[in-house]
């Protein structure tokens, strides 16, 4: 990871209004909300709240802009050097955008850096080099036909993301639907709105065309529900929680049958067989697989699955590199972890941590607030061990650094496991025997499947759940499926 200086918390002046049809504006109800440092617990912000009535204003905005095809109608080359243009304003300002997201949503700001922006950056791209490259089809009918199969943008897709990779979640939507045509209104998560104001900012310098990326931020239950429920709207593109989710089909239901794709919770099974070599290189992989971004990670490797006969060993070496994880100020270029993304959620956390601790689970470190001092919301690194599998602690997603393990014996018990929650999202595998491996990731009920590594990752492969993980992908070509339809051209002749 790259070094860093350390930042100074004087912060760059932020971009606080919705950005409609190309320019800034308030929300029409005047109301705002306070964005929130969560290391300090201090506001630094006062963000324009956007109701119906704004999400209306965007939609149209967007809806002209599509219906001109001054995007859609430009020339493919000319759309892939502007998302091109873009991702490299991304890199230009990768300082800036960096310190806005480690200031909005507490992660330390060596992995904004190397990897927030990066990956947003490089998501842009990606999807900028795919604009001119994607073809139609003719198909194989009689001579005597042409049947052209065409693939055409949706029109507006709705983005609503989370907070936890405010801009990584905002490119996985954003670059394929813009990439395909379409206009888009983002509605980030009102934890983490500001990078998402920048971003669309720097796309309208990049020369992407007035109403084609709006921004509408706002509480979830207003400008999301809104967007959700709008009749002009042809596709939502969400990421959350499972529960926001269902609401969003139930919107499309409401409105305008309108499609969804859905990416949702998780709670990833860590499966460790007894034959592994490095016991060493699991324990490494395991605590960063949960602590990591404060364990705020959707394939967060929250289910650790041992075999009985290493568990002790590993559960032991996983807690003695806890302390590595603990979180820090996340300004300081060397922490590990900072704040979790508000003191609502650190709540949240620290509940499930005291339910798990009544269910029987034994607490093996951490379970505490730390740095309670700086008014921030923190949360030391969590082990239980003996964790009940049908308990909260291993079915309910926490998102926050608490590892819970469950003790099995022989793959088969593993395996029933890991497919025991209502998640399908990530799974992982270890073992020295790499054809047991590979027969355990068939069976797995799951999206993305690691074997002998963790959280590899790389924007041509797919990023997606099933079961009530969601359906739907992001990333690679397959993404573009989400925000483009076909239509059959016969011609008799
Ligand atoms: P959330 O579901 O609370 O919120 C997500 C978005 O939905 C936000 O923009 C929010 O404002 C909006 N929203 C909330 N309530 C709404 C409502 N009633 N109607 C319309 N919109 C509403 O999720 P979160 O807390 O921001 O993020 C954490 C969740 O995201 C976790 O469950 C995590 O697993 C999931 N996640 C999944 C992936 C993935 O790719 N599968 C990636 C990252 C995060």
């Amino acid at each position: 990871m790259a070094a860093v200086e350390r930042v100074s918390a004087d912060h760059p002046a932020f971009r606080t209004e919705a950005f409609i049809d190309g320019a800034f504006v308030p929300a029409a109800s005047g109301r705002t909300f306070s964005a929130v440092n969560p290391a300090t617990g201090h506001a630094i912000a006062e963000v324009s709240a956007c109701d119906a009535e704004d999400v209306d204003r965007a939609v149209k905005a967007a809806r002209r802009a599509f219906e001109d095809r001054r995007w859609a109608g430009q020339r493919p080359l000319e759309r892939k050097r502007a998302l091109l243009r873009f991702a490299e304003l991304i890199r230009t300002h990768r300082d800036e955008l960096a310190l806005t997201e480690t200031l909005n949503m507490g992660k330390p700001i060596s992995d904004a850096r190397a990897i927030d922006v990066r990956a947003a950056a490089d998501c842009f791209a990606y999807y900028g080099e795919c604009c001119d490259k994607v073809y139609g089809e003719v198909a194989p009918t009689t001579d005597d036909n042409l049947a052209l199969v065409l693939r055409e943008p949706l029109g507006i897709v709705g983005c609503v993301t989370p907070w936890n990779f405010p801009m990584i979640m905002a490119a996985w939507k954003v670059a394929p639907a813009l990439a395909m045509g379409n206009s888009v209104v983002l509605k980030p998560a009102e934890e983490s709105p500001l990078t998402a104001l920048r971003l669309a900012e720097l796309a309208a310098e990049a020369g992407i065309p007035d109403g084609v990326f709006n921004v509408v931020p706002g509480l979830g239950v207003e400008a999301g529900k809104a967007l959700g429920l709008h009749m002009d709207v042809d596709a939502i593109a969400f990421t959350g929680s499972t529960e926001v989710g269902r609401y969003f089909l139930r919107y499309s239901a409401e409105s305008n049958i309108k499609r969804v794709a859905l990416e949702l919770g998780g709670k990833t099974a860590f499966v460790v067989a007894h034959d592994v070599k490095d016991l060493g290189a699991v324990a490494e992989a395991v605590a960063g697989g949960i602590f990591f971004n404060q364990g705020e990670m959707c394939t967060a490797a929250s289910r650790l699955l041992v075999d009985n006969r290493i568990r002790a060993e590993l559960v032991e070496r996983v807690a003695a590199l806890a302390p590595r994880w603990m979180p820090g100020d996340p300004l300081d270029p060397d922490a590990p972890a900072g704040a979790v993304v508000s003191r609502e959620h650190q709540g949240r956390i620290l509940s499930a941590i005291q339910a798990g601790g009544e269910s029987g689970a034994r607490l093996v470190t951490g379970g505490t607030a730390v740095r309670t001092e700086t008014g921030g919301a923190f949360v030391a690194p969590t082990v239980f061990d003996d964790v009940a599998p049908s308990s909260a602690l291993a079915q309910n997603e926490i998102f926050g650094p608490v590892l819970s393990v469950i003790g099995f014996d022989g793959l088969d018990e593993a395996v029933e496991l890991a497919n025991g929650t209502i998640y399908g999202l990530g799974a992982s595998v270890w073992s020295a025997d790499l054809a047991a491996a590979h027969k355990v990731a068939r069976r797995f009920k799951a999206g993305i499947v690691y074997v002998n590594c963790f959280d590899a990752d790389d924007i041509t492969t797919p990023f997606g759940g099933v079961k009530q993980s969601g359906f739907g992908r992001d990333k690679s070509l397959h993404a573009l499926e989400k925000y483009s339809d076909l239509k059959t051209v016969w011609t008799r002749l």
